[in-house]
């Protein structure tokens, strides 16, 4: 991490860029804090393009605080209809209410009691008291903490909540404390236009040569960001039943879903509370009678982006013939590779190719 070393000549070049480039919406038009904080809201997750109709819509609608905090909730919702994340709406109108109540019906201007608002977090706090209230406070979203990473070259991962503190501490570092309110929303619009997540438009950008990461070309490397993706982790049993023919009993999975449509064996997924009773309670589900034990297969493993599967396959020979079913098909080895199937199922026969197990 590198800290910016000019600091007056960067917040002069970022200054002037934006007071010569920035977009003209309409939130830019005032300092009002009630406007500044509905449109804060209306921007989390939304394109701007989308926000500005509805911003304009809810501002004739409750053109004050008092109007806001007055009005029906199911008026307040059909205003926000389309955009989306309506607790953002409740909350703002909850948020309303206590600054009529608590605060007189004045936005509180200092971070502290500001954040008590409903709603109201860190980034939104900034937001409201640097481009309302001119206060240099830090407002961070994940726009922001892309350019710093940039510019100071931040390798911290931006996902992992604990490091927007060094990202807050970085924009305090060299906040314009005469225009805090231009330098937050300059370094929004930067994110924004100039210095996008693809391919940042280094060449056109009015802080290049106060940008580490331009220094050292490694612009594209960041930010970084460890994709979190909680992976649910699945004990599965297929059943392979293969009747005195030498068929076997298939299902055609459900048309909506993981592996829709694919065909695989009978599968059931193993707790610790039905472990034991298992293999009986699928062999009378499927009304088979078993010759002699089933046979243990080699046990292996399955990755879905959200899912994995540890597979425990079991072969099981029947006396007599297998019957087809709702969904279920009894097939001999030729059908077999024509069906299509998951990559799971697959390992599974080459395991009982290996095996010897069909007579084809
Ligand atoms: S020089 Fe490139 S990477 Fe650095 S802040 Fe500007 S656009 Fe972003």
């Amino acid at each position: 991490m590198q800290t910016i070393q000019k600091k007056e000549q960067f917040q002069q070049d970022l200054l002037r860029w934006y007071e010569r480039e920035h977009r003209d919406l309409p939130w830019r038009k005032t300092s009002n804090p009630y406007y500044i904080w509905v449109s804060e809201v209306m921007l989390q997750q939304t394109r701007v393009d989308t926000v500005i109709p509805y911003y304009e819509r809810f501002i004739e609608a409750f053109p004050t605080l008092e109007a806001l905090a007055a009005a029906e909730e199911q008026d307040v919702l059909k205003l926000w209809e389309g955009l989306g994340y309506y607790s953002r709406a409740r909350n703002l109108q909850t948020g309303a209410r206590q600054v009529v109540e608590q605060f007189n019906g004045v936005v509180p201007n200092d971070r502290a009691r500001i954040s008590t608002l409903r709603g109201v977090g860190p980034y939104t706090a900034g937001a409201v008291l640097s481009i309302a209230y001119g206060v240099p406070e830090h407002a961070v979203d994940g726009n922001v903490m892309r350019v710093f990473s940039r510019l100071q070259r931040i390798e911290a991962d931006i996902a992992k909540a604990k490091n927007k503190k060094i990202f807050e501490e970085a924009v305090m570092d060299v906040i314009s404390h005469e225009d805090p309110s231009s330098f937050n929303q300059a370094i929004m619009e930067l994110g924004a236009i100039v210095c996008t997540p693809k391919n940042p438009h280094c060449l056109l950008c009015p802080v290049q040569s106060h940008c580490a990461a331009h220094e050292a070309g490694v612009q594209e490397q960041l930010p970084v960001k460890v994709k979190k993706t909680k992976v649910k982790r699945v004990t599965v049993i297929p059943y392979v039943f293969i009747d005195e023919a030498g068929h076997v009993l298939v299902r055609q999975r459900p048309e909506t879903g993981l592996l829709s449509n694919l065909w695989e064996f009978p599968y059931e997924e193993a707790t610790k509370d039905n472990l034991d009773a298992m293999d009986q309670l699928v062999f009378d589900r499927y009304g088979v009678e078993v010759e002699g034990e089933p046979i243990e297969y080699e046990p292996y493993e399955h990755v879905f982006s959200h899912l994995r599967w540890f597979i425990y396959p079991k072969v099981v020979r029947v006396k007599g013939m297998l019957v087809p079913s709702e969904n279920h098909q009894v097939v001999d080895y030729a059908t077999l590779q024509q069906l299509p199937k998951p990559v799971p199922v697959l390992r599974l026969i080459e395991q009982l190719e290996t095996n010897e197990l069909f007579s084809t």
